[in-house]
């Protein structure tokens, strides 16, 4: 694609998007009246305009129908997942019984672990990527020693080589194959949060049954974001955060996935609680578990009606634009079109103030551009926010800015270059 760096370029593919009009579904905060660029979309995704009403709808069947609303009204609550579980399936290639949404990310990391986790004396060990988000971090060492293992035996970390921000796949492979009889599970985030890598999620799954090990995933930063086809590449697990690329709101529910293949395996521990039983016999309230089939046998607590609402109204602007399809065509475009322009910073400031750590092979990312600033990296992002370019900062010295194909324009990028080279301009001194 032959990008431009001017504002008739990136106005005239706005007017190609097929999918530009979704943005008029969402609400954009705003500094001083004026919105926000939007580009934080990897940390808390926008709030849909339907939030409100759906919150609404909830609070109207808790006031008119009380306890009768988990059996009454269009929609009872008892029920109330299954619609969700539709919408959820297609985003991350499974069938709707093979998800559910529940809980929260990292609750359902450690019940997931409960039960795919099964350390031996010999096959105790968990490969993960170096530079895991620090919560998965800390699910896997605490996992580890619930185990009676010490997290230095057993956990092995892949990192990037020397001089490199990013894990090469041969890399991940190796280390698996190297390992392979003491793994016990693989477990990778699907996306790097800070690098914005996407993983070769098929071939780390293939590598790891070789080994003979179970695989699961962290998908906060892969689901909504890149297409996924977890029952074809028969991952074992994996779970994700709805409230990034999903657009659930702060604190907003989980999904899970368990492969089919797992659903009558009657040797998997679990941590029960009564919305796993049966739900045909759930309210016969009889002594002994007996979960649900599939990926709902592994609910704990009643469901949570508010939070599903909100993941319920995201998701149907997922299905008005068609799931990921036309959203990874945009969000690819889209994407390169932000290392253009940044690139394009570059050239006319004369030198590479910021380098971009994420790989730019689109097979490789997703909706994110990871940069480093050579110089004042948090001036020039504290000038970016007063620009109203709203990205993030992580620190020692990257800005993260997520361009999100369901509500960000190819202006919206353009725009970010220009402040960005003004910024730059203003506060830098050359480097020569
Ligand atoms: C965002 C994120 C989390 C957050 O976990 P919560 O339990 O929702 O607070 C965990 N893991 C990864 C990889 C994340 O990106």
């Amino acid at each position: 694609m032959n990008f431009e760096n001017n504002l008739a370029f990136a106005r005239s593919m706005d007017l190609q998007d097929p999918i530009g009009h979704l943005r008029d579904e969402f609400l954009f905060p705003t500094q001083k009246n004026v919105p926000f660029i939007y580009l934080c979309g990897n940390s808390l995704g926008l709030q849909p305009k339907a939030a409100r009403k759906v919150l609404d709808e909830q609070l109207s069947n808790w006031e008119n129908l009380a306890v009768e609303g988990w059996f009454e009204g269009d929609n009872p609550w008892m029920f109330y997942h299954k619609a969700l579980k539709k919408l959820m399936a297609p985003l991350v290639g499974a069938s709707a019984a093979e998800v559910c949404p529940m809980n929260t990310l990292t609750v359902n990391l450690h019940l997931l672990m409960v039960s795919f986790y099964k350390p031996s004396a010999t096959r105790f060990k968990i490969i993960m990527e170096a530079g895991a988000f620090p919560s998965d971090q800390y699910a896997i060492e605490s996992q580890v020693r619930f185990h009676g293992y010490d997290p230095k035996d057993a956990i092995i970390e892949v990192a990037p080589r020397e001089g490199e921000y990013t894990l090469r796949t041969e890399d991940i492979i190796e280390s698996i194959s190297d390992n392979g009889a003491e793994i016990a599970l693989v477990l990778f985030g699907g996306v790097n949060y800070f690098t914005g890598q996407w993983f070769d999620m098929q071939a780390i799954t293939e590598a790891g049954h070789k080994a003979g090990a179970v695989v699961g995933f962290d998908l906060a930063h892969a689901a909504g974001n890149v297409p996924l086809q977890l029952h074809d590449w028969k991952v074992d697990f994996a779970c994700w955060c709805s409230y990034k690329y999903q657009n659930s709101g702060p604190g907003g529910i989980s999904g899970i996935f368990v492969h089919e293949k797992h659903f009558k395996d009657t040797t998997l521990n679990r941590f029960a609680g009564w919305w796993g039983y049966q739900e045909e016999q759930r309210f016969k309230m009889e002594k002994g578990f007996v979960p649900e089939a599939g990926a709902d046998g592994w609910q704990v607590s009643c469901t949570q009606v508010m939070p599903m609402a909100l993941y319920f109204a995201s998701l149907q602007i997922f299905e008005m634009a068609g799931f990921m399809e036309p959203l990874r065509n945009k969000s690819k475009k889209l994407t390169a079109y932000l290392f253009f322009i940044v690139n394009e910073v570059n050239k006319t400031l004369g030198f590479e103030q910021y380098t971009m750590i994420t790989p730019i092979t689109e097979q490789d990312r997703g909706a994110q551009v990871s940069i480093i600033a050579k110089q004042g990296g948090k001036e020039v992002f504290n000038q970016l926010v007063a620009k109203n370019v709203l990205g993030d900062w992580r620190e020692p010295n990257v800005i993260r800015l997520s361009p999100v194909p369901l509500y960000n324009s190819f202006e919206d990028i353009f725009l970010t270059g220009e402040y960005l080279l003004a910024i730059s301009k203003s506060i830098l001194t050359p480097i020569y």
